[in-house]
């Protein structure tokens, strides 16, 4: 592969960062990733990614989306043990009016694994391809970006300082800086610093606490498990397997809900789900790590695609532009999909004018269904003064949403749409097919099962 023209900078070498270095390869002469953290040698829980100690799941279209930048992934993680969970087969689901049916349709799979092992085996093959290729990738390792460097109209670089005592600040100069510093990004108040307005910005906060543990199950059920919150009950918990037969448990509260990270408060939060089930599978269950808890889980957006969002030489990707309230596991998709969004705004020529609107606006654009869906589901359990209004568009599809989710729950031909759109790898106009529309519209409610389908799996239902 032929190396580009100019540098780049990417800050933070997480999974978004990762994959953008994946993108850049041949389209610049010079990668270089600032990581806070020193990586582990193998795949291990680090500082830089605190979320990393909860359950992520990997969705089809986060899936598709890696194995085209990274062919082989998907069976690098299944030899590593990453668990593949054919859906709706493998997740019982209790959902906003009971238990999903459950069937054999092979579209759409979830992985399972421990977020390490997910960022180890992206790290490893997206230098390995770097090795390859044109592009000299270095990673400066313990080192924070603390500034860009330019102007208003441009950015030309990034100042860091290396950890450690004594270590002094220096500039790294590049033609294009990429911020993929995830949920704690500083970029807004660094434009502010170069004389250029921060990015509006988006919230609707609904309010989660998440609080996680890995255990060992003494009967390890056949399926992971998830039951959702709804708007009569604010606790849910879900419970999958991971790569070494140990399984993990996250629970989270809505609408401000306490969700308790003690022993005794965390292991009886489940007695109080809208089904008993998970409760009870989880007695004898032996814990393998401490509670962990974590709150920052708001959906926002950074509208740096807006006219104007972006100067010439920057882009923000992943979590920095935009972040996901995380029970939809939506992430680590957006990430893929915007990493894939900005190899292609670089594939008729590297950095150059007019570069870094055009890409902001594509990788924007791979955000928007998640955003879309995650705010609209989020919406009942938002309190009004917190976050910025809804529009009708918006309201209505929460109405519709709520309608078509419950709708789902029973019926294959709903149930596939809806897949296909919280899977990501279909926009939310999905849900608006005719077949669609009119059975969610027209059809009467119906509750969904009483108690999870535990029998035999019909292979497919249509
Ligand atoms: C509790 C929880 C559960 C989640 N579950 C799921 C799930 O099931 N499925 C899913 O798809 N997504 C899930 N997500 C979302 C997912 O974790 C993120 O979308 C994903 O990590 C975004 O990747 P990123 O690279 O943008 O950010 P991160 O993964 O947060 O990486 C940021 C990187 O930047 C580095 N860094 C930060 N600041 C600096 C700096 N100033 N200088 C240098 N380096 C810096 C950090 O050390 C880190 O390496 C979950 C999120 C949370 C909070």
């Amino acid at each position: 592969m032929d190396g580009g023209e100019g540098d780049a900078v990417v800050i933070g070498g997480g999974l978004a960062g990762m994959l953008v270095v994946r993108a850049l390869l041949g389209h610049v002469r010079k990668v270089t990733v600032v990581e806070r953290d020193r990586y582990p040698d193998g795949p291990a829980f680090r500082k830089g990614v605190p979320q990393a100690r909860h359950l992520h799941i990997l969705l089809t279209g986060g899936q598709e989306a890696l194995e085209e930048l990274l062919p082989g992934s998907g069976a690098e993680l299944a030899a590593a043990g990453a668990r593949r969970l054919d859906m709706p087969r493998d997740l019982l689901t209790c959902g906003l009016t009971g238990w999903q049916i459950r069937f054999h349709e092979g579209r759409h799979s979830l992985i399972s694994c421990t977020r390490p092992l997910l960022d180890h085996v992206v790290r490893t093959r997206v230098l390995a391809a770097a090795a390859a290729s044109g592009t000299a990738v270095e990673v400066v390792e313990a080192t924070d970006a603390v500034g860009l460097l330019g102007g208003p109209d441009r950015v030309t670089g990034v100042r860091v300082r290396p950890r450690g005592a004594g270590r002094q600040e220096r500039d790294m100069d590049a033609d294009l800086v990429v911020d993929a510093s995830g949920r704690a990004s500083r970029t807004p108040q660094w434009l502010e610093a170069l004389g250029r307005a921060a990015p509006a910005q988006e919230s609707v906060d609904p309010g989660l606490q998440y609080a996680s543990r890995v255990l060992r199950l003494p009967e390890p059920p056949g399926t992971g498990v998830y039951v959702q919150y709804r708007p009569d009950n604010p606790a849910a918990g879900g419970l999958l397997p991971l790569e070494d037969g140990t399984w993990i448990l996250t629970v989270s509260g809505i609408g401000g809900l306490d969700v308790p990270t003690d022993e005794g408060g965390f292991a009886e939060f489940t007695s109080g789900l809208a089904h008993p089930y998970l409760h009870e599978l989880l007695r004898g269950a032996e814990p393998l790590s401490p509670v962990i808890g974590f709150r920052d889980t708001s959906n926002r957006r950074r509208r740096y695609e807006a006219p104007g969002g972006v100067p010439e030489g920057l882009v923000v990707v992943g979590d920095a532009a935009c972040s996901f309230n995380p029970v939809y596991g939506q992430g680590m998709t957006v990430a893929a999909v915007g990493a894939l969004a900005l190899r292609d705004a670089l594939a008729d020529g590297g950095p150059r004018a007019g570069l870094a609107a055009r890409a902001q606006r594509a990788v924007a654009r791979a955000a928007d269904a998640a955003w879309l869906t995650a705010v609209g589901a989020d919406r009942p359990y938002v309190d009004a003064g917190q976050s910025s209004a809804p529009g009708l568009g918006e309201r209505f599809t929460s109405w519709y949403v709520e309608r078509l989710v419950a709708r789902a729950a029973v019926d294959p031909v709903v149930g596939s749409a809806f897949r296909d759109v919280v899977a990501l790898t279909a926009p939310p106009s999905r849900m608006l097919a005719p077949a669609v529309a009119l059975r969610t519209m027209l059809l009467r409610r119906r509750p969904a099962l009483a108690d999870p389908p535990l029998g035999p799996v019909p292979a497919t239902r249509r």
